[in-house]
Protein backbone atom coordinates (compact mmCIF):
# COMPACT_ATOMS: atom_id res chain seq x y z
CA UNK A 1 0.00 0.00 0.00
CA UNK A 2 2.92 2.31 0.42
CA UNK A 3 4.12 2.10 -3.34
CA UNK A 4 0.07 2.69 -4.04
CA UNK A 5 0.41 6.11 -1.95
CA UNK A 6 3.72 7.57 -3.16
CA UNK A 7 2.88 7.20 -6.95
CA UNK A 8 -0.76 8.89 -6.28
CA UNK A 9 1.13 11.26 -4.63
CA UNK A 10 -0.97 11.01 -1.35
CA UNK A 11 0.24 11.24 1.78
CA UNK A 12 1.54 7.95 3.80
CA UNK A 13 -0.94 9.05 6.90
CA UNK A 14 -4.07 8.88 4.78
CA UNK A 15 -7.41 7.45 5.77
CA UNK A 16 -8.05 4.44 2.88
CA UNK A 17 -10.30 1.76 3.45
CA UNK A 18 -7.40 -1.24 2.45
CA UNK A 19 -10.82 -3.06 0.75
CA UNK A 20 -11.68 -0.62 -1.59
CA UNK A 21 -9.02 2.24 -1.84
CA UNK A 22 -11.76 4.29 -0.49
CA UNK A 23 -9.90 7.57 1.14
CA UNK A 24 -12.22 9.15 4.18
CA UNK A 25 -11.29 12.82 5.66
CA UNK A 26 -12.34 12.19 9.39
CA UNK A 27 -11.44 8.74 11.28
CA UNK A 28 -14.52 7.98 12.99
CA UNK A 29 -15.81 8.10 8.96
CA UNK A 30 -13.30 4.93 8.34
CA UNK A 31 -14.41 4.11 11.46
CA UNK A 32 -18.11 3.52 10.87
CA UNK A 33 -16.95 1.87 7.61
CA UNK A 34 -14.61 -0.56 8.83
CA UNK A 35 -17.41 -1.57 11.69
CA UNK A 36 -19.55 -2.37 8.42
CA UNK A 37 -16.92 -4.51 7.09
CA UNK A 38 -16.15 -6.59 10.63
CA UNK A 39 -19.89 -6.99 10.65
CA UNK A 40 -20.29 -8.09 7.22
CA UNK A 41 -17.51 -10.60 8.23
CA UNK A 42 -19.33 -12.14 11.54
CA UNK A 43 -21.75 -15.43 11.20
CA UNK A 44 -25.25 -14.97 10.85
CA UNK A 45 -27.57 -17.23 11.88
CA UNK A 46 -28.53 -18.73 8.48
CA UNK A 47 -25.03 -19.50 7.77
CA UNK A 48 -23.41 -23.34 8.61
CA UNK A 49 -20.05 -23.59 9.97
CA UNK A 50 -18.79 -26.47 7.27
CA UNK A 51 -16.24 -28.76 7.66
CA UNK A 52 -12.91 -27.76 6.45
CA UNK A 53 -13.04 -30.45 3.74
CA UNK A 54 -16.42 -28.78 2.12
CA UNK A 55 -15.07 -25.81 2.09
CA UNK A 56 -11.91 -27.11 0.25
CA UNK A 57 -14.53 -28.54 -2.30
CA UNK A 58 -16.03 -24.99 -2.31
CA UNK A 59 -12.65 -23.46 -3.17
CA UNK A 60 -12.08 -25.75 -6.05
CA UNK A 61 -15.33 -25.62 -8.04
CA UNK A 62 -14.59 -21.62 -7.55
CA UNK A 63 -11.20 -22.39 -9.33
CA UNK A 64 -12.79 -24.70 -11.97
CA UNK A 65 -15.39 -22.15 -13.21
CA UNK A 66 -12.46 -19.15 -13.23
CA UNK A 67 -10.20 -21.62 -15.27
CA UNK A 68 -12.74 -22.50 -17.74
CA UNK A 69 -13.09 -19.08 -18.60
CA UNK A 70 -9.29 -18.39 -19.57
CA UNK A 71 -9.11 -19.59 -22.78
CA UNK A 72 -6.27 -19.16 -25.77
CA UNK A 73 -7.91 -16.94 -28.46
CA UNK A 74 -8.39 -12.95 -28.30
CA UNK A 75 -12.22 -13.04 -28.54
CA UNK A 76 -12.65 -14.78 -24.88
CA UNK A 77 -10.59 -11.45 -23.24
CA UNK A 78 -12.14 -8.82 -21.74
CA UNK A 79 -14.80 -8.60 -19.32
CA UNK A 80 -16.35 -12.13 -17.82
CA UNK A 81 -19.12 -12.55 -15.45
CA UNK A 82 -19.45 -16.04 -14.31
CA UNK A 83 -22.50 -17.23 -11.68
CA UNK A 84 -22.83 -20.45 -10.30
CA UNK A 85 -24.79 -22.23 -7.38
CA UNK A 86 -23.43 -21.58 -4.35
CA UNK A 87 -24.97 -21.84 -0.80
CA UNK A 88 -24.20 -19.17 1.25
CA UNK A 89 -22.40 -21.43 3.95
CA UNK A 90 -19.91 -22.46 1.38
CA UNK A 91 -19.55 -18.45 -0.02
CA UNK A 92 -18.89 -17.69 4.00
CA UNK A 93 -16.88 -20.32 4.40
CA UNK A 94 -14.64 -19.79 1.45
CA UNK A 95 -14.60 -15.27 1.81
CA UNK A 96 -14.76 -14.42 5.50
CA UNK A 97 -12.58 -12.52 6.30
CA UNK A 98 -12.62 -10.41 2.93
CA UNK A 99 -15.41 -9.76 2.69
CA UNK A 100 -16.35 -5.80 1.98
CA UNK A 101 -20.58 -5.90 2.16
CA UNK A 102 -23.18 -7.21 3.53
CA UNK A 103 -26.55 -6.14 2.65
CA UNK A 104 -29.13 -6.97 5.25
CA UNK A 105 -32.08 -6.44 3.32
CA UNK A 106 -31.47 -8.95 0.87
CA UNK A 107 -28.80 -11.21 2.59
CA UNK A 108 -26.39 -9.86 -0.17
CA UNK A 109 -22.73 -10.45 -0.02
CA UNK A 110 -19.84 -8.68 -1.31
CA UNK A 111 -16.20 -8.88 -1.58
CA UNK A 112 -13.98 -6.12 -3.40
CA UNK A 113 -10.64 -7.32 -4.83
CA UNK A 114 -8.20 -4.50 -5.91
CA UNK A 115 -4.45 -3.23 -5.86
CA UNK A 116 -0.69 -4.79 -6.43
CA UNK A 117 -1.85 -7.66 -3.73
CA UNK A 118 -4.80 -8.80 -5.49
CA UNK A 119 -3.36 -12.16 -6.74
CA UNK A 120 -1.68 -13.54 -3.79
CA UNK A 121 -4.85 -12.35 -1.42
CA UNK A 122 -6.84 -14.89 -3.79
CA UNK A 123 -4.46 -17.40 -4.22
CA UNK A 124 -4.51 -17.56 -0.32
CA UNK A 125 -8.48 -17.35 -0.33
CA UNK A 126 -8.34 -20.32 -3.24
CA UNK A 127 -5.37 -22.01 -1.67
CA UNK A 128 -4.50 -22.22 -5.04
CA UNK A 129 -1.35 -20.08 -6.97
CA UNK A 130 -2.47 -21.33 -10.45
CA UNK A 131 -6.34 -20.27 -9.63
CA UNK A 132 -6.36 -17.04 -12.26
CA UNK A 133 -4.03 -18.81 -15.02
CA UNK A 134 -3.80 -20.83 -17.79
CA UNK A 135 -0.93 -21.66 -20.09
CA UNK A 136 -1.32 -22.43 -23.56
CA UNK A 137 1.50 -23.40 -26.59
CA UNK A 138 3.41 -21.13 -27.98
CA UNK A 139 4.22 -19.81 -24.78
CA UNK A 140 1.02 -18.24 -24.18
CA UNK A 141 -0.79 -17.33 -21.06
CA UNK A 142 -4.36 -16.40 -20.52
CA UNK A 143 -5.19 -14.82 -16.98
CA UNK A 144 -7.40 -12.91 -14.57
CA UNK A 145 -6.12 -9.38 -14.71
CA UNK A 146 -5.61 -8.60 -10.94
CA UNK A 147 -3.30 -5.43 -11.01
CA UNK A 148 -1.68 -2.70 -13.55
CA UNK A 149 0.51 0.05 -12.40
CA UNK A 150 -1.09 3.57 -12.77
CA UNK A 151 -0.65 5.06 -15.78
CA UNK A 152 1.19 7.93 -16.28
CA UNK A 153 1.94 9.69 -20.29
CA UNK A 154 5.03 11.08 -18.63
CA UNK A 155 6.00 8.10 -17.05
CA UNK A 156 5.79 4.94 -19.87
CA UNK A 157 5.00 2.16 -17.84
CA UNK A 158 7.43 -1.08 -19.30
CA UNK A 159 4.63 -3.22 -18.56
CA UNK A 160 2.04 -1.46 -20.53
CA UNK A 161 4.03 -1.49 -24.17
CA UNK A 162 1.60 -2.80 -26.59
CA UNK A 163 0.88 -6.72 -26.38
CA UNK A 164 0.95 -8.22 -30.26
CA UNK A 165 -1.32 -10.35 -28.69
CA UNK A 166 -3.67 -8.09 -27.56
CA UNK A 167 -4.34 -5.80 -30.90
CA UNK A 168 -7.38 -5.02 -32.15
CA UNK A 169 -9.24 -8.41 -32.65
CA UNK A 170 -11.95 -8.15 -35.44
CA UNK A 171 -13.73 -11.40 -34.14
CA UNK A 172 -14.20 -9.80 -31.03
CA UNK A 173 -17.68 -9.22 -30.00
CA UNK A 174 -19.87 -8.61 -26.95
CA UNK A 175 -21.02 -11.89 -25.17
CA UNK A 176 -24.40 -12.68 -26.03
CA UNK A 177 -24.67 -14.30 -22.79
CA UNK A 178 -23.58 -11.30 -20.82
CA UNK A 179 -26.57 -9.31 -18.42
CA UNK A 180 -26.79 -6.08 -20.07
CA UNK A 181 -25.11 -3.30 -17.45
CA UNK A 182 -26.57 0.09 -17.46
CA UNK A 183 -23.42 1.89 -16.79
CA UNK A 184 -21.61 0.14 -19.65
CA UNK A 185 -22.29 2.92 -21.93
CA UNK A 186 -20.83 5.49 -20.23
CA UNK A 187 -17.93 3.57 -19.14
CA UNK A 188 -17.42 2.75 -23.34
CA UNK A 189 -17.36 6.69 -23.52
CA UNK A 190 -15.02 7.26 -20.65
CA UNK A 191 -12.42 4.43 -21.57
CA UNK A 192 -10.50 6.38 -23.79
CA UNK A 193 -9.04 8.84 -21.09
CA UNK A 194 -10.02 6.67 -17.90
CA UNK A 195 -9.67 3.31 -18.43
CA UNK A 196 -12.12 0.95 -15.80
CA UNK A 197 -10.02 0.20 -12.53
CA UNK A 198 -8.68 -3.08 -12.39
CA UNK A 199 -10.43 -5.11 -9.73
CA UNK A 200 -12.21 -8.41 -9.38
CA UNK A 201 -15.57 -8.21 -7.44
CA UNK A 202 -17.08 -11.87 -6.52
CA UNK A 203 -20.17 -11.85 -4.37
CA UNK A 204 -22.99 -13.91 -3.11
CA UNK A 205 -26.79 -13.58 -3.91
CA UNK A 206 -29.94 -15.13 -3.67
CA UNK A 207 -32.71 -15.69 -6.14
CA UNK A 208 -35.89 -15.73 -4.89
CA UNK A 209 -38.94 -16.88 -7.42
CA UNK A 210 -42.23 -17.42 -6.96
CA UNK A 211 -45.53 -18.79 -9.35
CA UNK A 212 -49.09 -17.54 -9.10
CA UNK A 213 -50.06 -19.10 -6.01
CA UNK A 214 -47.09 -17.31 -4.26
CA UNK A 215 -45.16 -20.36 -3.12
CA UNK A 216 -41.71 -19.42 -3.36
CA UNK A 217 -38.56 -21.39 -4.20
CA UNK A 218 -34.91 -19.88 -4.58
CA UNK A 219 -31.43 -20.56 -4.58
CA UNK A 220 -27.74 -18.79 -3.93
CA UNK A 221 -25.32 -17.96 -6.35
CA UNK A 222 -21.52 -17.07 -6.66
CA UNK A 223 -21.08 -14.32 -8.72
CA UNK A 224 -17.73 -13.55 -10.20
CA UNK A 225 -16.68 -10.28 -12.70
CA UNK A 226 -13.04 -10.13 -14.13
CA UNK A 227 -10.94 -9.01 -16.71
CA UNK A 228 -9.28 -11.48 -18.97
CA UNK A 229 -5.85 -10.94 -20.41
CA UNK A 230 -3.11 -12.69 -22.68
CA UNK A 231 0.41 -12.35 -23.13
CA UNK A 232 3.49 -14.34 -24.24
CA UNK A 233 5.75 -15.76 -22.06
CA UNK A 234 9.31 -14.52 -22.89
CA UNK A 235 11.75 -17.18 -21.56
ZN1 LIG B 1 -13.93 -0.19 1.86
Amino acid sequence: MLTMSTLNNTPCNMLECKMCGQIYKRHSSLAKHEKSIKDANTIKPTIYDLPEGAIEETRKMIVYHIKERLKQHSRHAGNVNIMVNCTESQFFGVFKGYIHNYYPRTGNYKCIFKGVDTYSTLSLILRDDNWGAKYFSQHQKTFVLSYQLPSNPNDPDPLREPDPLQEFDPLQEPDPLQEPDPLQDQTKKRRIHKPKPVQIIIGWRKKIKSDVHNINYSSGFIFINFTVSRMRIVR
